[in-house]
């Protein structure tokens, strides 16, 4: 019996010491990255931060349209500035940096590029144009911008592990709509009430009004038609979906457009010269209410919080979870 312990012990080490390094192996990921990881260096000596690009392009279908190969994170911080007043608690502004850098980056993925027409993409602002803007707050404003895209860098909203289109909008006025219900199409994230807006009593009511010889041109039918104007369906939240007028329809949003409305959440009122149309809120009212984020943000809720409330059903992710970093574009400055 003695002789076989003499070989075992050795040949049981020497398995252990094998199964020991197979483990630290696959956890380092391969020997190149196991000395990587070890001596805490990637082969070129430096930190290694994952990068991703995007086509940013400027003046969309203008004349003199041009395009550039721009770091995502330094195209969010152009982006927050352009989209939300940058004297927003940095909660509310690290929110909208992720729902931006969702937005844009979706759109990259789904099309190629990003432009800078707020009607199409996002609105942009370049340094140059950020101090243009904030003057003599350019310092105050930068350094809350930065830190909003910098405690958020690389994240991004999704659902399903595919990123999310993240709208957002000026002012809900209480109620947010689904995709859905807006545009039709896949929902991604429902309907919700706005509590800021809510307890602010539903903010931004407007009204304009359209002398009926005007509207009646507008809407391309006769004055005594326009007493066949009617909203002929609404939303869950209450916006317009559809309005008729004699053979004319419109969506809620045409509608809107065509009017110079500030949100598809209206209704109006006629009196003898003409129309009194009022709107509760301001733009198409999709996703994050910056208003309500910017009430929430001020009433101590953080930017994960905020998010919850407009992005129901999303989660939050690193891109480097999903995608491979982008190699620098040629062209890029
Ligand atoms: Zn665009
Ligand atoms: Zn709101």
């Amino acid at each position: 019996m003695r002789y076989k312990t003499v070989w075992l012990r050795p040949l049981l080490s020497a398995l252990a010491a094998l199964l020991l390094l197979m483990l630290l192996f696959q956890h380092f990921g391969g020997l190149t990255d196991f000395f990587n990881n070890f001596f805490d260096k990637d082969p070129d000596g430096e930190a290694e931060t994952p990068v991703y690009w995007l086509q940013l392009v400027h003046n969309s279908g203008g004349e003199d349209a041009t395009s550039e190969n721009i770091e995502l994170e330094e195209a969010v911080i152009g982006f927050v500035a352009a989209e939300m007043p940058a004297a927003y608690d940095e909660q509310a502004l690290a929110a909208q940096a992720v729902a931006a850098r969702s937005y844009a980056w979706q759109k990259y993925q789904a099309e190629g590029e990003v432009c800078d027409n707020s009607a199409h993409c996002l609105a942009y602002l370049d340094e140059a144009a950020r101090r243009e803007r904030f003057g003599s707050a350019f310092n105050e404003y930068e350094t809350k911008l930065r830190a909003a895209a910098e405690n958020t860098a690389g994240l991004i909203l999704v659902q399903d592990g595919q990123p999310v289109p993240a709208y957002f909008h000026a002012c809900c006025g209480g109620q947010t709509e689904s995709a859905a219900a807006c545009w039709g199409g896949t929902s991604y994230y429902p309907a919700a009430a706005c509590y800021w807006d809510n307890l602010a009593g539903g903010s931004a009511i407007n009204s304009s009004f359209w002398p009926k010889e005007q509207l009646a041109e507008r809407l391309q039918v006769t004055p005594a038609q326009l007493a066949l104007l009617y909203i002929a369906g609404t939303t869950p939240s209450g916006r317009v979906k559809e309005v008729r007028c004699a053979s004319q329809s419109w969506s809620g949003n045409d509608f809107r457009q065509l009017l110079g409305l500030s949100s598809n959440r209206f209704s109006w009122l006629e009196s003898k010269e003409g129309f009194w149309f009022t709107t509760l809120g301001s733009g198409h009212g999709v996703g994050l209410c910056q208003q309500g984020a910017g009430g929430l943000a001020a009433q101590g809720y953080d930017w994960p919080q905020i998010l919850a409330v407009y992005y129901a059903g999303c989660d939050v992710c690193n891109l480097n979870e999903l995608y491979e970093p982008t190699p620098r574009p040629d062209n890029a400055e």
